[in-house]
């Protein structure tokens, strides 16, 4: 399980996070939603490693992971803007996380090196394509990303970000640079593959009726405090808070 202990964040003078505990569930599709600049893409950053929170821990598995490179904590970070190379092809792409480093010291020697690293690419090949047959972009394997609608780009950033099966996926409005009707219906694309995966999501949106339609748990966050956690139809029928309410849309 991943949990956020007493986190607090500052930017100078700005206090941005005001001391955030929260325990997240494995397997969960948590949505953290806010109005914009209320610290949903910092709380997400400092889980990632990407952004050192000012005091608290980030626990992971039981363990203190403050200290942990962003690469090595085994989180997936999903963009909204897709950041795949455009040089590169979608099978390409999904590829690239094998980095130098995963290979072993044998593996790299010259010569020798690829002949054993071969096996590895085959494994991560297979990969790619299962993967790609999940998210229904294996016909599109062969193309760059500029030669996608921005909804298969989309697939293929979360395909990239799948084949390392991290423990947990960590998405930050992944889908706010499409259109209203895409959108719509890669939300229940994105409720479905959380159930085929079974794997944590925590996503970030300022849109409620995402969170609302999606999640299994949403926290409500208002000045660097989360109000409300709970299940989506508890904090729209329940709000603890006019705040809340009015974020929400509950019925007065
Ligand atoms: P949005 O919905 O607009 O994406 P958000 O909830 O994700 O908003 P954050 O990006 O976490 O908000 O930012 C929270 C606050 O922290 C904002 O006031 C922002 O200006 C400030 N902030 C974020 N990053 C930095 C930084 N690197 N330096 C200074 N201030 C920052
Ligand atoms: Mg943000």
């Amino acid at each position: 399980a991943i949990s956020l202990q007493a986190i607090k964040k500052s930017f100078g003078k700005t206090n941005v996070l005001a001391g955030i505990d929260l325990d997240i569930r494995d397997g969960e599709f948590l949505t953290l939603v806010g109005p914009s600049g209320c610290g949903k893409s910092t709380l997400l950053r400092i889980l990632a490693g990407l952004e050192a929170p000012s005091s608290g821990s980030v626990m992971i598995g039981g363990k203190t992971v403050n200290a942990v490179r962003p690469a090595d904590r085994n989180l997936a970070m999903v963009f909204q803007s897709y950041a795949l190379y455009p040089h590169l092809t979608i099978a390409q792409n999904m590829m690239t996380p094998l980095r130098l480093r995963d290979l072993s010291f044998t593996e790299r020697l010259p010569i020798i090196g690829p002949m054993l690293a071969r096996e590895k690419y085959r494994k991560l090949q297979h990969q790619v394509q299962e993967t790609a047959k999940v998210l229904r972009i294996d016909p599109l394997l062969d193309r760059k990303p500029g030669q996608l609608s921005g909804g298969q780009r989309q697939r293929a950033a979360l395909g990239r970000a799948m084949v390392r099966k991290p423990i947990a996926f960590l998405m930050d409005e992944p889908l706010s640079n499409l259109d209203a009707a895409l959108r719509i219906h890669m939300r229940s694309e994105l409720a479905e593959l959380h159930r085929s995966l079974g794997t944590t999501f925590v996503y970030v949106t300022h849109d409620q009726a995402e969170a609302l339609t999606m999640s299994t748990r949403m926290a409500v966050m208002m000045d660097g405090h989360i109000l409300q956690l709970g299940p989506p139809d508890e904090v729209y029928n329940n709000p603890n808070h006019i705040r809340v309410a009015e974020f929400v849309g509950s019925p007065k």
